[in-house]
């Protein structure tokens, strides 16, 4: 089993910034970037808010940026996924990629969130068959130009790829389920503004028809009671929140109760001392680049704390 002082796990922003200072501490990290190297951000465009970039900067380029300057300071990026961990008693071993085991003297999670899907049987087939059933606007939405598409959801997150979607697409539905969105005004004001955007009110997606290939879907009005079907639809984007990526490490850490990892208050620590968490996997308040690259700070400050009473304890 291979030994190592400080274990990342995730390579969004928050598991980056806490690589950086790791290494800068001498921690000698090693970072796994799991399945969606980059995370949320790469499937970003512009990014206009992260400091530092006066003139914005693209999602992709600013994860490059990131462990470019991770690397600079010594961080081991290996690709691969953490399939399981045992944190039993002072235990801090995860296994990656199924076979490969690792103890830790500390394990910083980044994990970050996934996209949430509607769980329909025709979402599903079609998604996993390529056929035009997607999460993200801006990877997709370029195979519908000129198109019809629906997206559902009525976040910040809905109004952003819908707004995208309406500069390349002939015309966008968009699913909100209750008589009102929850995104910010002006994510609204972005929408309603595009004369291409259709928004249904009270609706809820009954089914995505199509064979292989989105080509309509089968909307229910609660308020109207009836359903409608849109047609000559050739794309189906799902824009409805994300769930924080934990699976395996529900037999160890507290979690709320949809899954984002418990830490104590102005701090990264989790109920394991250890063992620390920071980004979109415990955040569900902020969930921006910069909080969680701030989070990721915070992990890499506490862990070298940790590691430094640790040993100064071995000495007394
Ligand atoms: P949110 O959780 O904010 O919104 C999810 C939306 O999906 C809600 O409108 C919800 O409806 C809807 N929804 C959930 N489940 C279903 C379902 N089964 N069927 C239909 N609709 C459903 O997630 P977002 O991803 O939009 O945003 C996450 C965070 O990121 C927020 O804090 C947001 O402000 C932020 N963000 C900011 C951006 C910006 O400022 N540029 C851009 C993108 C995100 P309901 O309202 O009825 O619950």
């Amino acid at each position: 089993m291979e030994h190592i002082h400080c274990l990342i796990i995730g390579s969004g922003p928050a598991g980056y910034t806490a690589a950086i200072y790791a290494a800068r501490a001498g921690l000698k990290p090693v970072l796994y970037q799991g399945e969606e190297p980059g995370g949320q951000l790469m499937l970003t465009t512009e990014v206009e808010n992260f400091p530092g970039y006066p003139e914005g900067v693209q999602g992709p380029q600013l994860m490059a940026d990131l462990e470019a300057q991770a690397k600079r300071f010594g961080t081991e990026v290996r690709t691969g996924f953490v399939t399981a961990v045992d944190l039993v008693g002072d235990n801090k071993i995860a296994i990656v990629d199924e076979k490969y085991k690792i103890n830790a003297d500390t394990i910083i999670i980044s994990t970050g969130a996934s996209a949430k899907w509607l769980g329909l049987p025709s979402e599903k087939r079609l998604r996993e068959a390529g056929g035009g059933v997607s999460s993200c606007a801006v990877c997709d939405g370029f195979f519908h130009r000129k198109k019809r598409v629906v997206i559902v959801g009525a976040g910040d997150s809905a109004c952003e790829e819908a707004a995208y979607l309406a500069n390349i697409c002939e015309k966008v539905y968009m699913i909100v389920r209750r008589d009102e969105m929850r995104a910010s005004k002006i994510m609204q004001a972005r929408v309603k503004n595009k004369e291409n955007i259709e928004i249904l009110y009270n609706s809820q997606t009954e089914e995505v028809i199509g064979n292989e290939f989105v080509e309509g879907v089968k909307i229910f009005n609660d308020k109207e009671n009836k359903s409608i079907i849109l047609e000559n639809i050739s794309g189906f984007f799902v824009a409805i929140g994300h769930t924080p990526n934990t699976n395996i490490f529900k037999d160890f850490l507290e979690m709320d109760e949809q899954g984002y990892l418990l830490t104590e208050k102005g701090s990264s620590k989790t109920n394991l001392k250890g063992i620390f968490a920071c980004g979109d996997v415990q955040d569900k308040t902020y969930r921006q680049a910069i909080t969680a690259a701030g989070s990721g700070c915070i992990a890499a400050l506490d862990a070298e704390r940790y590691l430094a009473e640790k040993e100064a304890s071995l000495l007394v």
